[in-house]
C-alpha cells in the first residue's frame, strides 16, 4: 500500500477546483484502488481537510481552514488540531498557536498534532516539542512537535531549541521558561 504525499496534494487541488469529487472519480483519476484512495482521504479527513460523505469527499470550507488563531493558512505538515468537548474542533497553523488556543479554551477534550519529521498526526499530549529552534518555520518563537523523543534531538542537533513536553511547551509560549 504506497500513500503518496503527491497524490494528496492533487486530490486537494481537484478539491479546490470542483468543491467534491467521487471515489469513482479520484479512482480513474490515479489510476489506483479504491483502498488506496480511501486510505488517502482518512488521512485527509483526520487532519480537517476534507470530509468524507456517502461515495465521495468534499473539501471543507475556507472558513474551517484557517489557523483559530492568526488566521493563517494550515500546511497539512504542521496541523494542530484541538477537539473541544462541545464537539467543535479549532485547527491551528503550528502547534505554537495550537497550544495557544488549548490554552484559552475551557474544554479542551484532546488534541492533536502533527509529527514535524515524519508528517503523521500524534497525540499532543505525549509529542515531544523543541521549543525556540533557529528555524522559525510559522509562528516566533517557534514550537514544533515530534512523535520521539529520538527524532526531537535529531532536529535539535540541526536547529537548536530546547526539547520538552505539553506542559514546558506551554509554559514557554508564556515566557515563563
Ligand atoms: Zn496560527
Ligand atoms: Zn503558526
Amino acid at each position: 500500500m504506497t500513500i503518496s504525499i503527491d497524490r494528496e496534494k492533487k486530490i486537494v487541488e481537484i478539491l479546490h477546483k470542483q468543491g467534491k469529487a467521487s471515489i469513482l472519480e479520484l479512482v480513474e483519476a490515479f489510476g489506483v484502488s479504491s483502498m488506496t484512495i480511501h486510505r488517502e482521504l482518512d488521512k485527509l479527513a483526520e487532519a480537517g481537510i476534507v470530509q468524507k460523505k456517502h461515495g465521495g469527499v468534499v473539501l471543507l470550507t475556507h472558513s474551517t481552514t484557517g489557523c483559530s488563531m492568526c488566521g493563517k493558512p494550515i500546511s497539512e505538515r504542521m496541523v494542530f488540531i484541538v477537539q473541544l468537548e462541545s464537539g467543535e474542533q479549532k485547527r491551528a497553523c503550528c502547534a505554537h498557536c495550537g497550544l495557544m488556543i488549548q490554552n484559552q479554551s475551557r474544554d479542551p477534550l484532546n488534541s492533536l498534532t502533527t509529527d514535524y519529521l515524519h508528517g503523521h498526526i500524534i497525540s499532543a499530549d505525549q509529542a515531544v516539542y523543541i521549543l525556540g529552534s533557529d528555524l522559525a518555520i510559522c509562528c516566533v518563537p517557534s514550537v514544533l512537535s515530534f512523535g520521539s523523543q529520538q527524532d526531537a534531538e535529531k532536529f535539535q542537533k540541526g536547529f537548536g531549541g530546547k526539547t520538552g513536553n505539553i506542559k514546558k511547551a506551554i509554559q514557554f509560549l508564556h515566557g515563563r521558561l
